[in-house]
């Protein structure tokens, strides 16, 4: 294959090796040259890119019937993974809609949190309070609710207004000397500052990453935040709307990412590791009041895409999600992670230019900085991150580097998040080789 492309991609002037092959956690290119890949492509491959089961899975659900419409059937996967979401998620969140990913994920959320309220004759109910040092997604209504500058600047004039307030990312919004407890409380007490300035008969919900992703990399909240955020929720009757595409499904090594909270929200979104790139899937899991007062209401959610429920994506996310199950991983997840911090920390703890190394379970991430005293970022036109992604593919690795500048505040970050199915040897091979790739970022 040549580098000619009919595809329009990413970059258009940058020729992309071509991906012909999978062996665990490696990508294998039409060069025969092996990446580890140790960002799961986008925090999506989360069992590596051959696994037999789940090929298997696929391959007898295509023999059976590939797919077949929601509105005039079900599926056995669908239900049957269905049963599986919902007896293990957290709360009351008891019924699931499935979708192709995850900016669906989130755009049904939104829409079932605004019909929520319909149904209940809560009409005046319009406003959605966002964070921040987010991401949600790329359909108009999760790019509005979501705040990333580069992906938002061409649509401004047609986002929807929403409110944002700032996350909780202590390394760059605590002051110093306060304690993580009283920074978490400080932080959630801006959505009660929002919902009182808009009118809370006025609001819907907010919605958060549980553990922020790509937009500032695996920022993990300050403890109590979330249970305060849930608090305040309940005080004003809004929902709470939890974004797990990333972090969900496994990755912080609890199969949802908000049981290290201690939070059920009354929405919940996931996608990428729930099928791990063995097929294109998402879901929004609900409560059963919301589910209720939609099937007791009108009696139909008005949404619906022509893939819901595919039968084959879902015999794929079945089939991963007994293999994360049978296989112990999530444990794995929260051993491995450990293993990748002591390493990241022994490798970067006195890095000169790496200013914080953060996350949880096997997401993970250090952000680079000209000075580590003053936290002072690199210039962003010396583009230190995309020269990082692209050292460190030259050396075999995949990591998903970022930067960015919100509220004056801007730091380059590199994100791991390896396939869970890692062990010490990979861990040892992904530092050393960021290292060097860090390096050559640096110099160049
Ligand atoms: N939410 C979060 C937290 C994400 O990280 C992403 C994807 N990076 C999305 C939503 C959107 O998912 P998708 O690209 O599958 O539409």
């Amino acid at each position: 294959m040549d580098n000619r492309t009919h595809i329009l991609h990413r970059d258009p002037s940058h020729p992309l090796p071509v991906a012909v092959a999978g062996d665990g956690p490696y990508v294998i290119d039409s060069t025969g040259k092996r990446y580890l890949d140790a960002s799961g492509g986008a925090a999506v491959s989360c069992l590596g890119h051959s696994e037999r089961r789940v090929i298997a899975a696929i391959k007898a659900q295509l023999d059976r019937i590939p797919y077949a419409h929601s509105s005039f059937f079900t599926s056995e996967p669908a239900e049957e993974l269905a049963e599986f979401l919902t007896t293990r998620a957290p709360g009351d969140l008891g019924h699931v809609y499935y979708v192709s990913g995850g900016s669906e994920a989130n755009e049904t959320a939104l829409k079932l949190a605004r019909q929520y309220f319909w149904e209940k004759g809560e009409t005046a109910r319009r406003h959605f309070i966002a964070r921040r040092q987010s991401y949600h997604g790329n359909t108009i209504a999760t790019l509005s609710v979501g705040f990333n500058p580069g992906r938002r600047a061409v649509y401004e004039p047609i986002l929807l207004p929403v409110s944002h307030i700032a996350p909780c990312f202590a390394y760059r919004y605590a002051e110093p000397g306060e304690t993580p407890e009283a920074y978490g409380i400080r932080a959630a007490d801006e959505l009660e500052a929002e919902i009182l300035r808009l009118g809370p008969e006025t609001v819907i919900g907010f919605i958060a990453e549980t553990v922020g992703g790509a937009t500032a990399g695996a920022i993990t909240a300050a403890p109590g935040y979330f249970r305060r955020i849930r608090e305040i929720c309940d005080r004003y009757g809004i929902l709470l709307i939890l974004d797990e595409v990333m972090c969900g499904m496994g990755r912080t090594g609890r199969l949802f990412a908000c049981e290290d909270e201690g939070v059920a929200p009354d929405l919940l979104s996931c996608a990428k590791g729930l099928g791990a790139g063995y097929q294109p899937i998402g879901a929004c899991l609900m409560s059963d009041r919301i589910f209720e007062a939609i099937t007791t209401g009108s009696g139909t959610f008005q949404h619906g895409f022509t893939y819901v429920g595919h039968a084959t994506a879902c015999a794929g996310a079945l089939a991963v999600q007994k293999v994360i199950e049978e296989d112990g991983l999530l444990a794995h997840v929260r051993a491995m992670g450990a293993a990748l911090d002591t390493a990241l920390r022994a490798r970067f703890g006195d890095h000169p230019h790496v200013g914080d190394i953060r996350g949880r379970g096997l997401f993970r991430a250090i952000e680079l900085v000209e000075d580590r005293a003053g936290k002072t970022p690199f210039d962003p036109a010396r583009k230190v991150y995309a020269r990082l992604k692209e050292a460190a593919l030259a050396a075999g690795l995949m990591v998903y580097p970022g930067g960015g500048t919100i509220d004056g505040k801007r730091g380059d970050h590199v994100l791991m998040a390896p396939p869970y199915i890692i062990d010490e040897t990979h861990v040892a091979l992904i530092v050393e080789r960021l290292a060097g790739a860090l390096d050559m970022a640096i110099a160049g």
